[in-house]
């Protein structure tokens, strides 16, 4: 179920970036009402051709976005097709992924943090009370619309993204290890809407390391073993944030929190007492 835009109505301009399976670009669509031209920046998610036998996965995603409407998701306007190529036509985010802001930004304050991870878990409740399970929750899926600035008291402001092609289908569970729940990786694969709350644990864990990957240059049998034995991500500092995290990577999915629970302590995490920590860690002078 979703909306098909004709190829003609797209407008291409410079690339954006490759994601796993994907090219994107930046681009317009062109729609006429009632003799008037209305145009809307968009990104168009291309499929590569090497994966085109997944349009259905692919499309599946665009579909799933589309029935679903939240101010913390991305919006999905349809989909184009045109010869062999599959397009997902999406808003266009102006920050991109939020890794790579974090990345390139070093200094995000921890209550721009905060906020972000409390807006990812209002996305989560919603899906979670739609009963809708995204199977992609990490960082780079969660985009940055509007940067946060203390000074001027705004707030950032964050959707999340498309979940692409299922990680089941494309034989990627173990690659995506932390982010996939350990359960994805039992025979056959149990995917619920426990897993993402996995997902958005791991996902907590790159927000407040800068969006450092974890467990990056570890090979799959590592990663195998991390699971296989129960392991957990290098904690915070931050006990409290620490603590959450290690509650949503629950190696039993019924144990993970609810999302009401996840919010609540959010709430209470006190930016203070982060802050606190971190000038007693301070070197000595
Ligand atoms: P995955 O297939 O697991 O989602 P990915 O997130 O790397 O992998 P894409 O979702 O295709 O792949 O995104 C590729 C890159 O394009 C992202 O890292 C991000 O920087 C940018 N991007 C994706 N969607 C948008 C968007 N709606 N607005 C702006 N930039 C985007
Ligand atoms: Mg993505």
């Amino acid at each position: 179920q979703f909306q098909m835009i004709k190829y003609e109505q797209l407008q291409w301009d410079e690339c954006l970036g490759q994601g796993s399976f994907t090219r994107v670009f930046k681009g317009t669509k062109v729609d006429i009402r009632e003799g008037e031209e209305h145009r809307t920046q968009v990104l168009l998610k291309v499929l590569d051709a090497n994966h085109k036998d997944y349009w259905e996965a692919f499309f599946e995603a665009s579909s799933m976005m589309s029935q679903i409407s939240h101010k913390h998701l991305l919006l999905v306007y349809g989909v184009s097709v045109h010869g062999a190529k599959n397009i997902m036509v999406q808003e266009l985010v102006k920050y991109g992924a939020l890794d790579l802001y974090l990345k390139r930004k070093g200094s995000v304050s921890v209550s721009c943090k905060l906020d972000i991870a409390k807006q990812l878990a209002l996305a989560l409740n919603f899906l979670d009370e739609k009963n809708i399970v995204h199977g992609n929750i990490c960082a780079k899926n969660v985009l940055l619309a509007r940067e946060g600035d203390p000074s001027q008291e705004t707030s950032p402001f964050i959707k999340l993204s498309d979940p692409g092609i299922k990680v089941s289908l494309l034989d990627l569970i173990l690659d995506r290890i932390p982010w996939v729940g350990p359960e994805l990786l039992q025979d056959p694969p149990i995917l619920s809407l426990d897993s993402d709350k996995w997902s958005f644990g791991a996902t907590l864990w790159e927000i407040f390391n800068n969006g450092e990957t974890p467990l990056k240059d570890w090979d799959l049998e590592m990663k195998r073993r991390f699971y296989g034995t129960y392991q957990q991500l290098e904690p915070s500092q931050w006990t409290e944030l620490a603590d959450m995290i290690t509650q949503c990577m629950d190696y039993q999915p019924a144990s993970r929190p609810s999302c009401r629970v996840v919010i609540r302590q959010l709430n209470n995490l006190i930016t203070s007492d982060y802050e606190v920590l971190h000038a007693s860690e301070a070197p000595e002078r």
